[in-house]
């Protein structure tokens, strides 16, 4: 069977996690062993290479032995962690992206303004959990649909600025803020309220292709937010399916019957050797024409 596959660009690596990437391989020589209590990436490939490498994972700081050297997360983490690991004197390394950095301190300085503050984005997420730890008892709220705005306490006569998780689907977070807007009319956006740049551009190379493949894979962790979301943007934008894919060991033949036609993109934190793999076994597989599919005109900021 003759199958095209159109290779996404840009897809992969973005430059928070080519940098938290590059500080974890130099500690790892540096150091040898050093802890996390999250992850560096949400990648589970590249967490396990570096669990196998002498990377240990503990719940807790108090868990860490004096003298050792702790690594931060891409997705931040909370004030409270920084300052326990400064309090037990242990070396830190600080892999949290710049642009969440910058988010961190936008929403710090809202809540010393006295601002109630919405993030739009999963309670549950790594880069949300390290923002509320910001919040300190503030009015801090997060939201990700209508049913969490209708709960949102009326404070429509206060100063009310909301800012989005980086990682989110940005024509959905559009959606979420116009209701923000008719409940607050005079909320305003956070400085870096935006969805990244990196998260925009794999969504929208997703967008203008979707509709003309059978089949979309993502090659991504499950717990990756940004990976999940090329999902759900393939499938709303017409793709017959969509599928995550950790890598192509897990690519099963049923996933690819009847397909004629289809697109391989990868998240912002799935290295690039894990494509490369898929795209040999598929060349291995079938009788496949390959083809690089770029968008030019994506807006970057
Ligand atoms: S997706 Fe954007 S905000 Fe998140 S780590 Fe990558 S560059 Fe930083």
């Amino acid at each position: 069977m003759s199958v095209t596959c159109y290779l996404l660009s840009p897809r992969g690596y973005c430059s928070g996690v080519t940098r938290a990437v590059s500080m974890a391989k130099q500690v790892m020589k540096l150091y040898g062993t050093f802890y996390v209590t999250e992850d560096v990436i949400h990648n589970k490939t590249f967490i396990k290479q570096l669990e196998q490498r002498g990377m240990i994972k503990v719940d807790s700081v108090d868990d860490i032995p004096d003298g050792s050297t702790l690594m931060f997360s891409t997705h931040g983490v909370s004030p409270k962690i920084v300052e326990k690991a400064e309090k037990k004197g242990l070396t830190t390394i600080d892999a949290t992206c710049p642009i969440v950095k910058s988010i961190q301190n936008d929403v710090k300085s809202a809540i010393e303004q006295g601002n109630n503050v919405i993030i739009i984005g999963h309670k549950s997420h790594a880069e949300i959990v390290a923002l509320m730890g910001y919040a300190d008892g503030a009015k801090f709220y997060v939201v990700y649909n209508e049913i969490d705005i209708d709960l949102l306490p009326d404070f429509s006569d206060d100063d009310v600025v909301y800012f989005t998780q980086t990682t989110l689907d940005y024509s959905a977070v559009e959606r979420i803020v116009d209701k923000l807007k008719e409940k607050f009319p005079r909320i305003k956006p956070g400085s870096n309220n935006n969805v990244c740049y990196a998260t925009r551009e794999r969504q929208e190379v997703v967008r203008k292709i979707a509709h003309s493949v059978d089949l979309l894979v993502v090659v991504g962790s499950s717990h990756s937010s940004n990976a999940k979301r090329l999902v759900e943007v393939a499938l709303d934008s017409g793709a017959k399916n969509a599928i995550l894919i950790d890598s192509k060991d897990v690519l099963k033949d049923e996933d690819l019957l009847n397909v004629k036609s289809m697109a391989v993109t990868s998240a912002a934190s799935t290295p690039e050797e894990l494509v490369q793999d898929l795209v040999c076994y598929l060349q291995e597989k079938f009788d496949i024409a390959m083809e690089e599919f770029k968008i030019q005109d994506v807006t970057t900021g």
